[in-house]
């Protein structure tokens, strides 16, 4: 048993000694991995978006004012006909310059 605790502890030292002794390698290889692993996660961010805006495109509508075709469901509905992509194109349209 005393034995086994001796080939831990220099196996420990061992292992300690060639850590220090690439040391540069080991911190490139945590960079390169660290590198992977965030451009992992940005696209599965970006995948995430893309399914985000399908899921939110439905039936388009058109911009009665500058004529951006944007999703229904996120335009700016003015009585049944009129869509506005956004709340500056609807104020734009409702005073006429
Ligand atoms: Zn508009």
């Amino acid at each position: 048993m005393k034995e086994a605790i001796v080939i831990l502890v220099v196996l420990l030292i061992l292992v300690g000694l060639t850590a220090f002794r690439y040391r540069k390698q080991l911190m490139a290889m945590v960079n390169v991995w660290r590198m992977l692993k965030s451009m992992r996660q940005a696209g599965r961010q970006r995948e995430d978006r893309i399914e985000g805006d399908n899921k939110a495109s439905g039936p388009l509508v058109n911009c009665a004012k500058c004529g951006k075709w944007v999703p229904e469901d996120r335009a700016i509905k003015l009585g049944r006909t009129s869509f506005y992509c956004t709340a500056g194109c609807m104020e734009k349209s409702a005073k006429p310059a």
